[in-house]
């Protein structure tokens, strides 16, 4: 084992989660390696769209039809465009296997989908936490709200989140910086629905952006949002969290990072006789070249689903079927957020009023299905997204016109319109899973994963509740025209794939323990969507960065005591 491919910790991955593991073990003094499958990516000048016009694409950021063929799957995403198509993988090259359906949207590059995601985040509630217990499906989570929310406050501070304090049960409050305004049609609906009802309440904005910096974000090079609402291009003002932006430049300053790029982990390496993992085998993404590198703790970081592939082949004598799996669940539970139902329509009033500046983020309604009983015929809860805009796409999906038609009514305010759109929880079950193909490989030799996810009659009596509950709040809301819709989509197109190495108390139903740390092997950790033993219905990546910083001071605290 040479001396320069070791160091005190290896991240796997450098996005979201990957991001905060880094950080925090660097922090505390790690030497630390972070292996990402990608190219580099340099906070604001690799931002090549950033600060572009619409006239300055060829093609006024719509995508041509044969990139669109040529990429089925990643451009069926919203934020797949010809400003932004540089941070998604193109179909062709990274092959995997859809028994069922599925479309996985993926970032492969430093930063992983931390530079395009939409940036919403809401705490979970011990709701959530106590849900498979009470209902009956999953496992127990082997922790509560308490466990959590300091290392949520430890991550929003730090990531600058804003939000408003509503004291809320089922969406609680964090450390947030002040949160955007309503526009008044969502204040008016805001009025007219709390008026309405007890159990519904439609907060203002939770998502990871500055609109006003504090001392530690300045420290981070960060600066205030500016409010373009161009943020899948990359922010050069760092106005939203990222780990370009922020977690790995701050690592970095430490002194303590060392970052891989075009490194294609394999697999994790275990040794029989030290009963331990000792180390990381990669394929070098351009030369094709195994290499190794040695550590004394591992995180796997690489989401989920890749997560869960590299578990899956990190194989040895001790573990012919995959780290960790004596039980034979990895790769099992594999759940993710239903995306499928919206409402929209029309209102007739405010004619004399507009909305200033682009304000990149939008209100939300608070889960309120089967939080102290099961009130429902399914199982699980939903969080409603509200939207309410001037002008924009009409009902039918029609713009306002061509040319200079186009031109003439761009001269008017156009009319107001609003929705509603879900996200909703989906039940893990062991069908739903990932397996590694036995015969076919990636281009670096790795088998590929073959996906066999899908929703289920849960889900869909899920959307008839919602589309039946949105319409009738859009009534009470003044809200006219309205017209529903179930897209139907199949999983991945969420991008909220979650589980298959879950945590739990017990070794024989799940894989990691309430540290993220595997049962069986107690120097690995997994802190991306892959430990999540159910999906709540919040917005997902804030709590994995939770997880992440949490077990990594864990993690340093055990190296301390001798214990890894
Ligand atoms: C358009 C869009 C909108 C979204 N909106 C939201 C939202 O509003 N709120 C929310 O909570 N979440 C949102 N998400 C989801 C969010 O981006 C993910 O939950 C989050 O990025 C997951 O963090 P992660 O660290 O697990 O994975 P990632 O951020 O994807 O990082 C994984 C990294 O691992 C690397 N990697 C993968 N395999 C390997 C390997 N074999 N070897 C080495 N490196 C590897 C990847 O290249 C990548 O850099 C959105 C995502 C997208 C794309």
């Amino acid at each position: 084992m040479g001396d320069q491919n070791t160091y005190d910790a290896i991240v796997i991955g450098s996005g979201i989660s990957g991001g905060w593991s880094a950080k925090e073990l660097c922090d505390r003094g790690l030497k630390t390696l972070v292996l990402e499958r990608g190219r580099n990516i340099e906070h604001i000048k690799d931002y090549p769209t950033a600060t572009k016009n619409p006239w300055d694409f060829p093609h006024r950021m719509t995508e041509p039809a044969a990139i669109i063929k040529d990429n089925p799957v990643i451009s069926k995403c919203y934020a797949f465009g010809e400003d932004t198509h540089h941070f998604f993988v193109k179909d062709a090259e990274h092959p995997y296997i859809q028994e069922k359906p599925f479309d996985w949207i993926r970032g492969y590059h430093v930063g992983g989908k931390s530079i395009m995601w939409g940036r919403a985040c809401q705490r979970w509630s011990n709701f959530e936490f106590t849900a498979p217990m009470r209902y009956g499906y999953a496992v127990d989570w082997p922790i509560r709200y308490d466990d959590i929310a300091p290392w949520y406050s430890h991550v929003e501070k730090f990531a600058g989140i804003c939000g408003g304090k509503d004291g809320l049960e089922a969406m609680p409050d964090g450390d947030y910086l002040p949160p955007f305004e309503f526009n008044c049609l969502e204040a008016e609906m805001q009025k007219k629905i709390s008026a309405h009802y007890k159990d519904r309440f439609m907060v203002r904005t939770r998502w990871a952006h500055l609109t006003k910096p504090e001392p530690i974000h300045i420290q981070q090079g960060r600066g205030q949002c500016q409010a373009r609402d161009l943020c899948t291009r990359g922010c050069p003002f760092g106005g939203y969290f990222s780990s370009v932006s922020s977690t790995l430049p701050w690592a970095k300053k430490t002194g303590n990072l060392t970052i891989r790029p075009f490194s294609v982990v394999h697999s994790i390496i275990y040794d029989d006789k030290k009963g331990k993992a000792t180390g990381v085998r990669i394929i070098d993404a351009n030369t094709k070249q195994s290499v190794e590198y040695f550590a004394k703790v591992i995180f796997v970081n690489a989401a989920c689903l890749n997560s869960n592939l590299i578990l899956l082949n990190s194989v040895s004598n001790r573990f012919p079927n995959g780290l960790g799996n004596d039980n034979g669940l990895l790769g099992k539970f594999i759940a993710f957020h239903n995306y499928r139902a919206g409402v929209r329509g029309t209102y007739n009033g405010f004619k004399d009023q507009y909305t200033f500046g682009r304000n990149p983020t939008s209100p939300m309604i608070a889960n309120y299905r089967n939080l102290h009983k099961q009130d429902t015929d399914y199982i699980g809860g939903f969080l409603t997204f509200v939207w309410a805009a001037r002008r924009g796409i009409f009902q039918d999906g029609s713009i306002e016109g061509i040319g200079a038609d186009y031109k003439d009514s761009m001269t008017e305010p156009g009319p107001w319109q609003a929705g509603m759109y879900m996200q909703g929880e989906t039940i893990p079950k062991e069908t739903n899973h990932v397996r590694l193909s036995k015969d076919q490989k990636d281009p670096w030799g790795i088998p590929q994963l073959i996906t066999s996810v899908a929703y289920d009659d849960n889900d869909d009596k899920m959307v008839k509740d919602f589309l039946e509950q949105s319409s009738e709040m859009m009534r009470v809301a003044g809200i006219e025209n309205i017209v529903t819709h179930d897209t139907k989509q199949a999983p991945g197109l969420d991008i909220h794939e979650m589980g298959g190495c879950r945590m739990g108390n017990d070794p024989k139903t799940s894989l990691l323990n309430k540290h993220n740390q595997f049962h069986l092997c107690k120097n690995v950790f997994v802190t991306d969507g892959a430990c999540m033993t159910t999906t709540g219905n919040q917005s997902p990546s804030i709590l994995y960065m939770a997880f992440a910083a949490r077990a990594a001071n864990f993690a340093v605290d055990e190296l301390k005591k001798g214990n890894l």
